[in-house]
């Protein structure tokens, strides 16, 4: 179920654009419960109060609201899919979309998204807040407001950002790229392995050279199916094979992230070759990202890695964990020929790797 609010601009400000906002959850949309003595989600009809300025803006919001709000701790594929089905419902309708979410797995679910939206060449943009919306010096509002500004803005007819993208801290950033990685300061996000979309000060500077361009016949096509017979394997020194056979144990699976030291390197121990070629021959797949936040796999650089490239495991090169693990699930869900998943697992699909 969900609850809408719909926000009119000022009269004097002339409404040229549509937005749609869907609230899942996070902190941005706390606030102190003085009987309870903790935070807890206001209701999102109240959003006019603690942001008037929303109102100033030339544009029409509407807001969508999850009827029970999530930390984002509880995200999962399921509601990714009903997010990405909103999106196809209201395509049309609204110039852009704004999805406010819990910090902690945004990188997660703004993957996901940029899976599930296929030929997308309109702007998605994440964003959250470090701080309550009802907190003194909260992020909230900043984050939201540009948020909108970049989700209405074009160049001629099109979007200025027609793809899945985290806006925080006055950076934008390219969803599947983001990285979360900070819990006290407001600059939770990072994108090593690629350059920020705008920056944000007096004006929004945008990035056009890193901003994806769509193609003149791209529509979207909406993909409603995610597998989750997978995991991450973080591997460490000192890990103990019982573990790695675990996963073996493991009935139905059918992909791995495994996160490897530097440029893709892991134990030459026999006992941890064999596992992964035991793996690989179950036709599970090995999908080789590394624990380094920037940089990339090279299979076969260090003798470290050799392994994996004679085996069959495949290369993430400089893809994030978090996208890697939304692309095993949502490639599994499609069943394609083996070379096929191979194929699209090994090069970019949606701006995901270099
Ligand atoms: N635990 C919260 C969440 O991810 C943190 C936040 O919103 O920043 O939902």
């Amino acid at each position: 179920m969900l609850k809408t609010v719909h926000i009119q601009p000022n009269i004097n400000t002339p409404s040229t654009h549509k937005v749609l906002i869907i609230y899942t959850g996070g902190t941005l949309g706390m606030t102190y419960d003085k009987k309870q003595r903790n935070l807890v989600p206001f209701a999102f009809e109240q959003i006019l109060r603690k942001v008037p300025e929303l109102r100033d803006l030339a544009c029409e919001l509407t807001v969508v609201s999850f009827e029970k709000l999530i930390d984002s701790s509880n995200m999962k594929p399921e509601i990714w899919i009903q997010l990405a089905e909103l999106i196809g419902q209201y395509y049309e309708e609204y110039d852009g979309f704004v999805i406010l979410h819990g910090t902690d797995t945004m990188a997660h679910s703004a993957s996901a998204l940029s899976f599930l939206l296929e030929g997308l060449r309109k702007p998605v943009i994440f964003t959250g807040a470090q701080l309550p919306i009802s907190a003194l010096r909260t992020d909230a509002r900043r984050n939201l407001l540009t948020s909108i500004e970049i989700a209405i803005a074009k160049q001629g007819e099109n979007a200025l950002v027609p793809e899945v993208a985290i806006f925080f801290n006055d950076v934008l950033l390219r969803g599947n790229r983001t990285r979360k990685i900070e819990s006290s300061h407001f600059d939770a996000f990072h994108s090593e392995n690629y350059p920020e979309l705008a920056k944000v000060g007096i004006h929004i500077q945008y990035n056009h050279k890193a901003i994806h361009e769509p193609n003149a016949l791209d529509f979207l096509k909406v993909h409603t199916k995610m597998d989750n017979q997978v995991a991450i394997l973080k591997i460490f020194p000192g890990m103990n094979e019982r573990v790695m056979r675990g996963f073996l144990e493991i009935e139905g699976l059918r992909g791995i992230v495994l996160e490897t030291f530097g440029s893709g390197n892991a134990p030459t121990d026999k006992w941890f070759i064999k596992a992964i070629q035991d793996i690989v021959e179950r036709k599970i797949w090995v999908y080789n990202v590394s624990q380094c936040i920037g940089g990339l796999v090279m299979q076969g650089r260090y003798a470290t890695s050799q392994a994996f490239a004679d085996l069959g495991v495949v290369s993430g090169k400089d893809i994030t964990t978090e996208a890697a693990i939304a692309k095993l699930m949502f490639l599994l869900a499609q069943d394609l020929p083996e070379t096929q998943t191979k194929l699209r697992l090994a090069h970019s699909l949606r701006g995901e790797m270099s």
